[in-house]
Order: structure tokens, then sequence, then C-alpha cells
């Protein structure tokens, strides 16, 4: 579903993506991990080109984001991303926020795009506050919100770049909870995340990134109980003893 292929990046200078050659299966769950700075953002935002590469190539369902002949803004719709941020519109209610691409981009009808928003809010368990503006929902919910979002447009594809860091604690479970049941649907998802609960109980490959690289893949009893690259091994034993 995902491919790198020798993936090299540059910030200037600074390489910041060093020969990056991993795959991703349809349905497969990667969890990223490593030391912050490693790489892991730079790397999911390649996917959907929000970082253009400078060597290498990168095929989404086969095709190559980086080529000309793709309409990019029509191939970012196909893939949801959640960040940190929940980035939904304040100005917006929550089922207006849901309705907007459907009815803009796919040119749903709106009795359509809201029965659609309807069954999404309720797969998040927000079925009670269509009408709530963001500000009047929690970060947790707000962040359920996103994600519906994302599915409102049928991806193929869920990117998440630590989904939870800017949650407080007593919501981080809400939202993973959303995601964990989004892979037990068979959603191809690739998750940047310092939640190694999630990752143990969810993954079926972790990567370990560390200096723009990828240093070690592996399920997550394998990565976990016996990760073979030093950096690895190092990064298990700062976790156990955190
Ligand atoms: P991570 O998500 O693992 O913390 P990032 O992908 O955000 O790592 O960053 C990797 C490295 O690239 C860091 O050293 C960071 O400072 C640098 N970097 C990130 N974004 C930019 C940018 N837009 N311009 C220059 N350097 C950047
Ligand atoms: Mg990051």
């Amino acid at each position: 579903m995902i491919e790198f292929q020798q993936v090299k990046k540059w910030y200037g200078s600074y390489q910041v993506l060093h020969d990056v050659s991993e795959r991703v299966e349809k349905g497969e769950v990667v969890v990223v991990c490593g030391p912050s700075g490693s790489g892991k953002s730079t790397l999911i935002r390649t996917i959907n080109r929000l970082e253009p590469i400078q060597e290498g190539k990168i095929l989404v369902d086969g095709i190559d984001p980086n080529s000309r002949d793709v309409d990019i803004n029509q191939f970012r719709t196909a893939i949801g991303f959640v960040f940190q941020q929940f980035n939904l519109f304040p100005h917006l209610s929550v089922l207006s926020n849901l309705m907007l691409a459907p009815v803009k981009i796919r040119r749903m009808s709106k009795a359509a795009a809201k029965e659609l928003a309807m069954s999404l809010l309720a797969r998040v368990g927000l079925e009670n506050k269509p009408h709530a503006y963001p500000d009047q929902l929690s970060g947790g919910q707000q962040q359920r919100v996103a994600i519906a979002r994302c599915l409102a447009m049928s991806p193929p594809i869920m990117l998440f770049d630590e989904p939870t860091s800017a949650l407080d604690p007593e919501m981080v479970g809400e939202v993973l909870q959303v995601m964990k049941q989004l892979a037990s649907e068979g959603m191809t998802m690739i998750c940047v995340t310092h939640e190694m609960g999630f990752a143990r109980e969810v993954a079926d490959r972790v990567w370990f990134m560390a200096d723009g690289a990828v240093l070690e893949r592996a399920p997550p009893e394998v990565f976990f109980n016996s990760p073979t690259h030093p950096r690895a091994k190092r990064f298990i034993s700062d976790i156990r003893s955190a």
C-alpha cells in the first residue's frame, strides 16, 4: 500500500532522511517511534507530499505523490492525516466540520453528508454532539471529531502524527480506543506515537527511527523483548526506567 524506496531528504544542507526503504501492506498498522528529532514527522509527511523528497521514490497504492502528473489536492483528500493539534474549523459546528469536504469536494448531497456525519459521530462515540462547536468540546472529543472528519472521505490510509501528545492524560485513552477500533476494522495506518502500550497491543510492526533512518522494524513482541540495534535497545531501556 505504501512503499519507500531509498528515500532521502534534505532541509537545506541538513540530511533529515537517509535511505529509507520500507513497505506498509494493506491493512497493516505500523507504529513509528524514536527520539525527538529523528525524522518521524518528516517521514510520514512525505507520504502525501507535505514534504517533498529529493532522492528515491514513494509509492502510495501505486501512485507516486512526487510525480508531476499527480493532482496533489485530489491525492491528499484520499489520505487521512491526524495531527497533534486538532485543526477543526472553530466557526463551524461539529456537524458542519464533518459535512464540509464530502459536500464541497465529493459533491455529496447535504442530506447524504449529514447522514454520513451522524454515522461517523456514532462511530467515535460523539453522536450527542453534532451541534457543539469545537471550543465547547474537550481535547479528546475534538481529536475524535478530527478523526471522524478524515473518515468522511473514506480514506484507504490514515496517518497519525502524535495524535495524543497535546491531550490531558485522562483523554488519551478515548482517542487510542478509536484508533484501535479503526485498526481492527482493517484500516491501513501509520501512527507516530509515544504510547508504547498502544504499540504493543495494536501494531503489526514497530519501526524505530533515529537520525533520519529506520534502524529496526519488527513485530512489537520482538521489538520490545529482543531489539537488535543498540539504539533501539537503549530507547527501550530508557522507556522501562522512565
Ligand atoms: P521528529 O518528528 O522525529 O521529532 P522531525 O521530522 O520533526 O522529527 O524533524 C527531524 C529533524 O529535521 C529535526 O532535526 C528538525 O529540527 C529538522 N526539521 C524539521 N522540520 C524542518 C524544517 N521545516 N526545516 C529545517 N529543519 C527541519
Ligand atoms: Mg514529530
